[in-house]
């Protein structure tokens, strides 16, 4: 059976996404892969519809709908495992629809490495999660490996003494089973908030949070901050920068970010250049391994840089020590080694830091 098939491939490729999507006569079955869209499968248009339609029909979709976008969620038995799918629909004016499936929990935390380009940033990080409390946030565009970053430094804090860590994210992406993980369900009325007071009241050691995407929960945030937890979290914004004016958005005042943040990072995860390939190291080349043809480029704020930032965020001033090691220069560091392609050193510039 096709869906079988499908997902079985998908599965030991760890792909994230499958994107199955019609063109004009036909359709086509894509795997994101390391970041970029990979082409796997040509259904015709009968056998693409049909695909479809089964999987709407599994995941309780109103299978005779196909203008009204639809979302739906199973978990599919494949020959050896169980995998948790969520499944999206959107149809273009033509009502021809195309349907994105996400696989869950693919990733088992102690198969996932962090591959940094500097040490330097990367043990700057490991001395910041061993905090006894604080408020440490992460920002970086969607697959930047923030979550992996964040389950891995808090595992290494760890390092096999007993804490308690306790996870809020929507969805749990990795599994990890010394981590006590749940799960916003917005239609069963477990929100980020909720999840987070309940979280405070067992006063653990460690707090993960998925993301800080309202006021409320960057409330509740810092009073977790400031009654002795750490807190690591990610949030979004374009640069660490822009991670204080979010912040200052949301309500939470010069003040309080002074007395709880301990460090602010940007990530993203840089396609290296493969001399193989002549380019980003394609999906089938053995030179880089599959899970390793991205490596993850960090910039670090904390201490005095980060105190300077804080005391007036106006100041736009930057110091030299501070310039030297933000994300475009480190970027451009990395360019002039070698290890990425001009193409993708301007790709991956952030515009006005
Ligand atoms: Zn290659």
């Amino acid at each position: 059976m096709f869906a079988q098939h499908l997902l079985t491939i998908a599965d030991s490729f760890r792909t994230s996404d499958i994107h199955i999507l019609p063109e004009q006569k036909h359709y086509d079955i894509y795997f994101r892969l390391n970041g970029q869209m990979d082409k796997q499968f040509y259904l015709d248009r009968e056998e693409g519809g049909r695909l479809i339609s089964y999987f709407k029909f599994l995941s309780n979709m109103d299978v005779g709908e196909k203008r009204r976008p639809q979302s739906g969620s199973m978990t599919f038995q494949l020959k050896e495992k169980a995998v948790d799918l969520r499944f999206s629909t959107i149809s273009n004016y033509q009502s021809q629809e195309s349907l994105v499936i996400r696989l869950l929990k693919q990733k088992d935390s102690n198969k996932q490495e962090v591959g940094a380009f500097f040490r330097h940033e990367w043990d700057m990080l490991k001395k910041l999660v061993d905090s006894k409390s604080g408020l440490l946030l992460f920002s970086g565009p969607v697959d930047s490996g923030k979550t992996t970053t964040m389950y891995h430094l808090v595992k290494n804090r760890l390092d096999g003494e007993k804490q308690q860590v306790i996870t809020v994210e929507d969805p749990v992406e990795i599994e990890e089973v010394t981590f006590l993980q749940t799960q916003v369900n917005e239609t069963a009325g477990i929100s980020y908030e909720h999840l987070l007071k309940s979280s405070l009241r067992h006063h653990p050691d460690v707090i993960i949070v998925g993301e800080i995407r309202d006021e409320e929960t960057a409330k509740m945030v810092m009073r977790g901050a400031l009654t002795g937890h750490l807190i690591v979290a990610s949030i979004h914004a374009k640069n660490c920068r822009g991670v204080i004016s979010r912040l200052l958005e949301l309500g939470v005042s010069l003040t309080l970010l002074q007395q709880t943040l301990i460090g602010i990072a940007f990530q993203n995860l840089i396609p290296l250049y493969c001399s193989l390939c002549g380019t980003n190291c394609q999906t089938y080349c053995s030179h880089y391994p599959r899970d390793q043809k991205r490596a993850a480029l960090f910039e670090v704020k904390t201490g005095d840089s980060l105190k300077r930032w804080l005391m007036d965020e106006r100041v736009e001033i930057p110091v030299r020590s501070d310039v030297q090691r933000d994300f475009n220069h480190l970027l451009e560091k990395v360019s002039m080694y070698g290890y990425i392609s001009e193409k993708t050193y301007q790709r991956y510039l952030i515009a006005n830091q």
